[in-house]
């Protein structure tokens, strides 16, 4: 399996935010985003056995954390390393994904506990899938990242397909963290009307930053 990284901190992001949490960040992306903070960089690719990820896991699972980050990149690629993995972690695991990958989920949805969903625009196919597999189970939201100037058209289809497919899953407006190729931050006006948008048709609206960065920790 591909590893980035292992370490311990806090959820930065979405409503469980501040709870202590084991970050496993697993390589690579089917995608590409602009505003992306783990952009794939082949050094950091290490290869790892199950041995050596349990072994890193074991001084983590000590500190007693809320729950463990299968994340990324895009941790669904690696839907074999995962269902090797996680029967093996005695802690409740908590799936950060970008939502395009349903037949993956598929395969694993049930060794998870919770559901970090991001929608990412043009993957409407994806992410209705997604969430039908998802329908139903407790601790699921969505999340999807604001950027500055984020087209009214775009922004009335993307609520348009939440609302079809989890109209009362908690969906948390996250404003663009400025990286990479964004420079600027989402304005009070770009918010406002995004809330605004989405709380017309969905039940649980929040507006929600990442927190980890303010603070200036992993
Ligand atoms: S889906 Fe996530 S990891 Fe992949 S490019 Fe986008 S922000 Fe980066």
């Amino acid at each position: 399996m591909y590893i980035k990284d292992i370490f311990y901190s806090f959820q930065g992001e979405g409503p469980f935010i501040g709870y202590p949490q084991i970050f496993l960040r697993f390589y690579g992306c089917n995608i590409h985003c602009e505003y992306c903070d783990e952009p794939d960089f082949i050094h950091q690719r290490k290869p790892y056995t199950l041995e050596k990820v349990l072994d890193e896991l074991h001084p983590l699972i000590q500190k007693n954390p809320h729950s463990i980050s299968i994340t990324g990149g895009e941790p669904l690629i690696q839907v074999a390393a995962i269902k090797e993995l996680l029967p093996h972690i005695p802690v409740p695991a908590y799936l950060e994904t970008n939502g395009t990958l349903p037949k993956h989920l598929e395969e694993v949805v049930d060794l998870f506990t919770y559901f970090s969903v991001d929608y990412k625009p043009g993957f409407d196919k994806e992410f209705a899938d997604f969430m039908t597999i998802l329908r139903g189970r407790p601790n699921v939201f969505v999340k999807w990242v604001l950027t500055r100037g984020f087209p009214v058209l775009d922004l009335k289809k993307m609520v348009q397909t939440v609302a079809t497919v989890a109209p009362d899953v908690p969906f948390i407006i996250q404003p663009v963290t400025p990286f990479g190729g964004i420079k600027d931050r989402a304005t009070i006006e770009d918010i406002e009307r995004a809330y605004n948008f989405a709380h017309q048709k969905l039940a649980d609206v929040r507006v929600i930053p990442q927190s980890h960065k303010l603070i200036g920790i992993k």
